[in-house]
């Protein structure tokens, strides 16, 4: 492999937040592998030149569902090889919160690949459990509803456990115990034969998670009985003869937990409240340990917020370790572990890949010529010339803060009306270029002073991007989670760019400005220049898990198209394309009809007509082509696309 692309894949980190997934070809393309360190690869540039060709431009959400097979297997396979380290006597199986991401393929190939170790589905609300009851899942995998429940909900489930299904109400608050209790009733009465769901608690732990969702966790949390209220479900069970019912605890303390010291201290516990419940003779069976596993966004394997210091096989360790010493300790039989992972599988498997539409200036560096001084520029004007011409390596501070000076004394003599408009642009101008210097200097010493840092930022260039941040990376705006981000092409070719990324909205909050790195956060990312007429084209790593169903319609940018790849022995094939939101889709969001639109539309050409402003055959033109709009897609179209 050339020298270059080591220093590219270096310079994204592909190699530390990939996972093994990820690569780049000899032509300088981002490659995707079937599994990890695969040699069966798929090239994400053809993939985007081929859906080009048939009319499905970026942005494109590319789904990779051998990424999430990955994810599962590795896993599974991390918690069997524990449980034959630890000599563990109970199982493991997964239960997949829909809520990470409910799309239908997701759910799907998730079941496909899960139905083999038994793994099923975690339902929180009325509208995923119906769902979850109309799809295929594993003989003996759980269904496992958390949430607040109503009674229609607790109806909703007992209707799943007639229907074959291993339910499981978690109660979260004692009113769910009553409509669980008084419909067991209601069910027994009717059917005595009948089967009724398990139940499960919900225990509000007093150790934490760490990271942006510690408040998950702790006596504080919004979730979970307390002791007490544990105590009381127990008596209600016991009085109402249905403790039999009772089959699960559960505990969740966050998502993203960085931290595996956090982990251990809840393992610790919950396993000891799981063996205190046990020894009451409740026969319990199982321990469900939430999600909650962490995805290394930045690769840099440390508790900071976008990261994890721990891998799959340390935590499947640590959770069978823990668990197994406290039950052999209490003398209690091991429970079988249910997971309720999300992130760490989805994650992986998506990537949103835009083309970038344009470059927002800051410095006007293409429209002036290199500047000459003129015997009457004013004196201020004269003195950022000299600056920029005498700058060097041992003056650029003390020359840079001479400049912000001199600029400010250009504002304030242009507001006084002492010099005229193009003195002020010349001013501007010779400004910048002392910026540039200076910053050209700076980044040279090893240690850059935190003043040029800032400035780096300021000098930097603004990359549109054809995408919405609300809607495809909203947690990069609403919590500042970091994705990792890369061009998919000239991977061979140095960056020569520092760059920032802008969205299409209208908001300026719309924006990237922090960027993943081994040792700190970037304010900046490298990036290649933009060349006229050839686009070029980034990718959004890791957003399959929450990204899209968190994503919103600000400014009413709709879903990005979607394609799904799968990877095969000599290439690899688009299985599907799902066309993204067009106009008339994203405007019925908002409960416009394009129909009425049209109506009205027309009626306002009528009167055109009428007053004579357009001809018949405008008007007509005129409807036809703004019906046509009704499909077309929410996105920029490619420059040159005509
Ligand atoms: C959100 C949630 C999960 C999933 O968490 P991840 O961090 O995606 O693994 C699991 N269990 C419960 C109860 C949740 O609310």
């Amino acid at each position: 492999m050339s020298a270059i692309i080591e220093q590219t894949i270096e310079t994204y980190g592909i190699e530390n937040w990939g996972a093994g997934y990820f690569g780049v070809n000899r032509k300088g393309h981002l490659i995707v592998r079937a599994a990890e360190g695969d040699n069966l690869t798929a090239d994400v540039k053809e993939i985007i030149d081929d859906l080009g060709k048939r009319g499905i431009n970026t942005p494109v959400l590319l789904r990779f569902p051998q990424l999430l097979f990955g994810q599962i297997r590795k896993l599974q396979k991390s918690f069997r090889n524990s449980i034959k380290e630890f000599d563990y006597n109970g199982g493991h199986m997964c239960v997949y919160p829909m809520k990470v991401n409910q799309n239908r393929s997701v759910v799907e190939e998730y079941l496909r690949e899960g139905k083999r170790y038994n793994f099923g589905l975690e339902a929180g609300s009325k509208a995923e459990l119906y769902a979850a009851l109309a799809l295929e899942q594993a003989e003996d995998s759980l269904l496992v509803l958390n949430g607040f429940k109503d009674r229609d909900f607790i109806k909703l489930a007992f209707a799943g456990a007639k229907a074959g299904k291993n339910v499981v109400i978690v109660i979260e608050k004692l009113s769910e115990l009553d409509h669980t209790l008084r419909l067991a009733e209601e069910t027994a009465t009717n059917n005595a034969e009948a089967i009724l769901p398990m139940i499960g608690v919900r225990v509000k732990l007093y150790s934490k998670g760490s990271g942006k969702w510690e408040k998950s966790g702790g006596e504080a949390a919004k979730f979970g009985l307390t002791t007490t209220e544990i105590l009381e479900v127990i008596r209600r069970l016991t009085e109402a003869g249905r403790i039999e019912m009772l089959k699960l605890l559960h505990f969740h303390i966050g998502s993203q937990l960085t931290d595996i010291k956090r982990i251990k201290n809840a393992m610790k516990e919950a396993a000891r409240t799981y063996a205190k419940i046990r020894q009451m003779q409740i026969p319990i069976e199982y321990l469900d340990v939430g999600g909650g596993m962490a995805v290394d966004y930045d690769g840099s394997r440390t508790s900071f917020e976008s990261s994890a210091n721990y891998n799959a096989q340390e935590f499947a360790n640590d959770v069978i370790y823990v668990i197994k010493t406290v039950c052999d300790d209490e003398d209690v039989p091991h429970p079988t572990i249910i997971q309720e992972s999300g992130r760490f599988l989805t994650a992986y498997h998506a990537i949103l890949v835009t083309n970038v539409q344009d470059e927002i200036e800051t410095v006007v560096e293409d429209i002036t010529a290199p500047m000459t001084l003129a015997a009457d520029d004013p004196q201020v004007v004269k003195e950022l010339h000299d600056l920029r011409e005498s700058i060097t390596g041992k003056n650029y501070r003390e020359y840079y803060h001479d400049a912000l000076e001199h600029r400010e004394e250009l504002f304030t003599m242009f507001n006084l009306g002492l010099i005229s408009l193009e003195d002020r642009g010349k001013g501007e101008v010779l400004f910048w270029d002392v910026c540039e210097k200076a910053d050209g200097f700076a980044q040279q010493k090893k240690y850059v002073a935190e003043e040029f840092d800032e400035l780096r930022r300021l000098l930097c260039a603004k990359y549109l991007a054809n995408f919405s941040v609300f809607r495809s990376m909203p947690d990069n705006w609403a919590l500042e989670q970091l994705f990792p981000i890369l061009p998919i092409h000239k991977l061979n070719k140095k960056p020569t760019e520092y760059a920032t990324l802008c969205d299409i909205t209208c908001d300026s909050d719309g924006i990237v400005d922090k960027f993943v790195d081994l040792h700190d956060v970037k304010p900046v990312l490298e990036l290649h220049k933009l060349e006229k007429d050839e686009p070029y084209y980034l990718a959004m790593m890791l957003v399959g898990a929450y990204q899209e169903v968190m994503g919103n319609n600000h400014n009413l940018f709709g879903v990005p198209h979607e394609a799904h790849i799968y990877i095969g022995e000599d290439g690899y094939i688009i299985k599907k394309v799902i066309q993204g939101a067009t106009l008339g889709d994203a405007l019925a969001t908002v409960r416009f009809d394009a129909a009425q639109l049209h109506d009205q539309f027309r009626r306002n050409i009528v009167q055109r007509i009428k007053d004579g402003e357009v001809s018949t055959k405008e008007g007509n033109e005129l409807i036809e082509y703004y019906e046509s709009q009704a499909e077309s897609y929410t996105y920029l179209s490619p420059n040159g696309s005509e």
